[in-house]
């Protein structure tokens, strides 16, 4: 058995509470089967952009008019109770060990086919990063990562400008603020990358992120994020 096989192995052995109703669950994921059952999902989503649509197979009425830089989003659940209180513990309450949880019940919703090169988390502005202490995108980066076995390029991409906080934004406004906010910062890159988002809100910052990833050369970019807001 390699390395990989016995820390899973480790990881299914360890009891722990179920983060949502304390019962207990012999899993990597912390939350119980009963409580992943009522988590909020997306069940049918556009595949450029991740936002709830009619149909999967074909890009949403707002991709079609702007399409998205990158070539496909996922983003299984919405951001939603609890699944807003779990990434919010995550991120505010530096409950790290989360990310393992998000992760697993991620890689659970989702079946990724083509697996990518590497994971590239959105960067935190520094003056964030170094207030929480950690980047939430790179803990669940590192967490998805692990379970696909892929390297993490943590810092591939960086913020080339501080920007406002988007939660204040409307649309447009978003994407101003954010507009050429990244570039590469590590060259040269994969061909294939999975960037990485704990939450996808209007989508302008993983566009712009992506749009940096693909002026590097990156040929195919792909985004995961946990959550979609509605
Ligand atoms: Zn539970
Ligand atoms: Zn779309």
């Amino acid at each position: 058995m390699n390395n990989r096989g016995v820390r899973e192995l480790l990881d299914r052995l360890l009891p722990q509470q179920c983060l949502l109703c304390d019962t207990d669950v012999v899993s990597a994921v912390a939350v119980c089967e009963a409580c992943v059952w009522d988590l909020p999902r997306v069940s049918v989503a556009c595949y450029l952009c991740a936002a709830p649509a009619q149909h999967a197979d074909r890009p949403c009425g707002h991709c079609q008019q702007h399409p998205p830089p990158q070539q496909a989003s996922l983003a299984p659940f919405a951001y939603a109770t609890p699944m807003d209180w779990l990434i919010r513990t995550l991120k505010f309450r530096g409950r790290i060990e989360i990310g393992h949880t998000l992760a697993g019940l991620f890689m659970r919703m989702v079946e990724p086919v083509n697996l990518p090169d590497a994971l590239i988390p959105v960067p935190l502005h520094p003056g964030r990063f170094q207030e929480r202490g950690f980047n939430q995108s790179e803990e669940l980066a590192r967490a998805l990562a692990r379970r696909i076995d892929r390297p993490v390029l943590k810092k591939a991409l960086r913020r080339a400008r501080p920007t406002e906080p988007q939660t204040a934004l409307n649309t447009a406004a978003r994407q101003r603020n954010v507009r050429g906010a990244f570039d590469a910062a590590q060259t040269p890159l994969p061909r294939r990358v999975v960037l990485v988002d704990d939450v996808i809100t209007t989508g302008a910052t993983t566009a712009e992120a992506s749009r940096a990833l693909i002026r590097a050369g990156v040929e195919h970019v792909e985004v995961w994020a946990i959550a979609r807001t509605p």
